[in-house]
């Protein structure tokens, strides 16, 4: 690999929780590679990672998928201890409040069977009856659903923790991270060779990781490589319930894809992923659409819920896979030293330590602990989705 003042064995553009991750598991694997991330941001302001919910849960129903999980949920227990740097160690505040889903009954057969294959990869997931609903978070009213499936050991954390937490470490380790935008991709023939970078500087490597997140077609396009995945708006809501919820409520997922769970603060956080959020760089949120398209069905469900204030919201992007809304990881088979790790939709955030590791273990060439090549960039050529119904 070519060495020299502007060059680097591993170029990782993106530096949110995907490029740090993969930039520490590169140096945990082997401490003398020269890696260097390149970030347009280092405050953050828009990129997913802090906008997020954070939310990290086992109830999917790809095998990989919940493999990911599993290893994310282990990964976290011992995190603080893994990221200790100058004797500092990052607190992810892990909140283990669970995640139940409302299940309608024309899904309830494919909830079940997603269950199954849960219990049956060691994990903690159970179904509830409406009445079991009930009676275990009593503000809710569950009789119009077939019942919900419960997920005790999902959570979240504290998405600054989780993303500082791998940045310091990664640091720590060598990883030369600096502020600036990759303009272009340079390539010549089928192979990449660096990226320009708006400073005017350009940083010569034989491997790229696009961790570009929302913005990671934008820069594809760049090396010609064109990919299924768009920047879509989503918006969140903080609201104050007139009357306090009590206990902290889990996440909860209605049918329709309407989320809710508790924040501290006695505050709660809503939001829904719809068909028409807009495509692009917006960062504009509406009160409106949560008093028009989402009061009025959380009412419904949480009756003690119809006095609130919305005390303030947001909007982050979504790095949408049009194709199967799953990840996208591994080198583009036609341009050779391009490494993706893009795609995530709504839950790359938990995904990035087993993507970090996997994306190490690629770009090292050694055997991955966790075979997650079901993600390859080649469906996309192929146009071959790959089916994940918990999405939200
Ligand atoms: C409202 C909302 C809720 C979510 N909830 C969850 C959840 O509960 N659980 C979960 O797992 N996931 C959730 N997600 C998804 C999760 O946030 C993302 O999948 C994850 O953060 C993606 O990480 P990333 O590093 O790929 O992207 P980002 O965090 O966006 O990082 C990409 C970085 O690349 C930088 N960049 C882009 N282009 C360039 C360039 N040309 N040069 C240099 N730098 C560049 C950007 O500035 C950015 O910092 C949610 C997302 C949103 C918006």
């Amino acid at each position: 690999m070519p060495q020299g003042e502007n060059s680097c064995d591993v170029l990782i553009i993106g530096g949110g929780i995907i490029g740090c991750a993969a930039a520490y598991f590169l140096l945990s694997a082997d401490k003398n590679l020269k890696v260097t991330v390149v970030e347009k941001d280092l405050t953050y302001s828009q990129a997913s990672t802090p906008l997020s919910l954070a939310n990290v849960r086992i109830q999917f129903s790809l095998k990989e998928n919940i493999e990911i999980s599993q290893f994310t949920q282990e990964f976290i227990k011992k995190f603080p201890e893994k990221m200790e740097v100058d004797e500092d160690r990052p607190d992810l505040c892990f909140r283990k409040e669970g995640n139940l889903f409302l299940i309608n009954s024309k899904n309830k057969d494919r909830a079940l069977k997603d269950l199954e294959l849960q219990k049956e990869m060691g994990c903690r997931a159970d179904w509830l009856e409406p009445q079991e609903i009930e009676s275990k978070f009593p503000l809710y009213t569950a009789h119009s659903a077939a019942g919900g499936t419960w997920g005790p050991d999902d959570g979240y954390l504290d998405p600054h923790s989780f993303l500082n937490g791998f940045r310091q470490k990664a640091g720590s380790l060598g990883a030369h991270i600096i502020e600036d935008r990759a303009v272009k991709l340079i390539k010549s023939k089928k192979r990449l060779q660096g990226a320009r970078l708006q400073s005017g500087k350009s940083i010569s490597s034989l491997c790229v990781v696009n961790a570009a997140g929302a913005w990671a077609s934008e820069l594809a396009e760049t090396a010609s490589v064109s990919l299924p995945i768009k920047p879509i708006k989503r918006q969140v809501f903080a609201l104050k319930p007139a009357e306090k919820p009590g206990s902290p409520l889990p996440l909860t997922i209605l049918p329709s894809g309407l989320y809710f769970r508790t924040e501290t603060g006695d505050k709660i956080l809503s939001g829904r992923s719809f068909g028409d959020d807009p495509e692009g760089f917006d960062f504009s949120w509406d009160p409106e659409v949560f008093r028009e398209r989402l009061w009025p069905e959380l009412a419904e469900f949480v009756p003690s819920f119809d006095r609130l204030r919305i005390e303030r919201g947001w909007a982050g992007l979504y790095a949408v896979n049009t194709l199967d809304e799953n990840a996208v990881l591994g080198e583009w088979p036609e341009l050779k030293g391009l490494f993706l790790a893009n795609g995530f939709s709504g839950h790359g955030l938990q995904q990035a330590p087993a993507v970090g590791r996997y994306l190490s273990e690629l770009i090292l060439g050694k055997k991955p602990v966790l075979d997650l090549s079901i993600f390859t960039p080649r469906r996309i050529l192929e146009s071959r989705p790959i089916l994940e119904s918990a999405i939200i």
